[in-house]
């Protein structure tokens, strides 16, 4: 099988469960946003191959099953080269489609839930079709992941390619990028660091946090779903809160005096967002099991082990370089 994004957060996640389970994977990335030490346990096991490269650019593997993970998924870090963020999307998903399609391939993929943009319909099911800004900051990766699931359910009708697509929601957990400008990312590194939580807006906005190993257990059951379950399909946690509220939680997590400060809410930032996974319940019998308290505490222990260890610098130091590169 093929993983693209595997170094990513998530793709590491999958490139191990679908290893421990005695697949032999290919993963391809560009190691734009993800790590190739993301990939130790993977590359272990002796059934992980990897492959430096984009998926803008075309490809040739033999695989039964292709999973698309490839596309940063953090609001700043996305929109730093939103170009390169529309062409990963739109190209990639267009490569992915036509190697599925020549090797008669189930293809699965991860669209996002901010394919429903700043909602008016709360929670978000599959049917409502979003309300998106075409041309604002958040439209390279909101769009291009719409053009993504045209892709496959174009190739889906036209040449019966077996497809999967998940809406991914707010996902969280250990091997995040403690630099990749999200909330969780942040509020955790910021509060073992010992800087204030940067609280962008009055904090009233509203998400729900899965835990990444809730989220890959849907991921697979997608990706062993019968050929038909073909999505959209939401993956993520019913539980919603305030960016205020999960901030106070983290406090509490850490256990000590943790300072707030306000900065201003970004643009297009989207108020609430909760999925509803009644879908998913019934077509993959798939719901989170993981509390936000027991997410939030491992996820605390892999950033105070980055910390300790030091790991972190070499964190920080990519980011720098990310966005110089990204500046041109
Ligand atoms: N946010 C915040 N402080 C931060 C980072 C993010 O208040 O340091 C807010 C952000 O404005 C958004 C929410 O937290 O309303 C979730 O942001 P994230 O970037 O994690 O993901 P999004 O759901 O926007 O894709």
């Amino acid at each position: 099988m093929l993983i693209t994004g595997c170094a990513g957060f998530i793709g590491s996640h999958l490139s191990d469960r679908f290893v421990d389970h005695g697949w032999r994977v290919i993963g391809l990335d560009n190691l734009m946003s993800g790590s190739r030490g993301n990939l130790a346990r993977a590359e272990a096991s002796g059934r992980f191959e990897f492959h430096h490269g984009d998926i803008i650019d075309p490809f040739e593997v033999s695989a039964d099953l292709l999973v698309n993970l490839a596309c940063t998924a953090s609001p700043p870090r996305y929109q730093a080269d939103p170009l390169h963020t529309l062409r990963t999307s739109v190209i990639g998903t267009l490569n992915m489609a036509e190697l599925g399609h020549r090797l008669g391939a189930r293809v699965v993929h991860s669209s996002t839930s901010e394919v429903y943009g700043d909602p008016e319909v709360h929670p978000q099911r599959e049917s409502y079709r979003g309300s998106v800004n075409p041309i604002g900051p958040r439209a390279c990766y909101d769009e291009g992941k719409r053009a993504a699931e045209t892709v496959l359910f174009d190739y889906h009708r036209r040449h019966g390619l077996d497809i999967g697509v998940c809406r991914i929601f707010n996902t969280y957990g250990p091997r995040m990028d403690p630099f990749d400008g999200r909330v969780v990312s942040n509020f955790l590194r910021q509060a073992l660091l010992g800087e204030p939580l940067t609280i962008y807006g009055k904090g009233q906005q509203s998400r729900s946090f899965c835990y990444v190993d809730d989220l890959i257990e849907g991921i697979w059951r997608l990706c062993h779903a019968k050929r038909g379950v073909t999505g959209p399909i939401n993956l993520g946690n019913t539980v919603e809160m305030t960016v205020l509220e999960l901030a106070e939680t983290v406090r509490e997590l850490v256990g000590r005096r943790v300072e707030l400060v306000f900065a201003p809410l970004p643009m297009d930032d989207p108020a609430q967002r909760r999925p509803d996974i009644a879908l998913a319940k019934s077509s993959l019998r798939w719901e989170p099991t993981v509390s936000l308290k027991d997410g939030l505490s491992r996820t605390l222990d892999y950033f105070d082990n980055l910390i300790s260890s030091g790991r972190i610098e070499d964190y920080a130091l990519a980011d720098r370089l990310r966005y110089q590169k990204a500046a041109g």
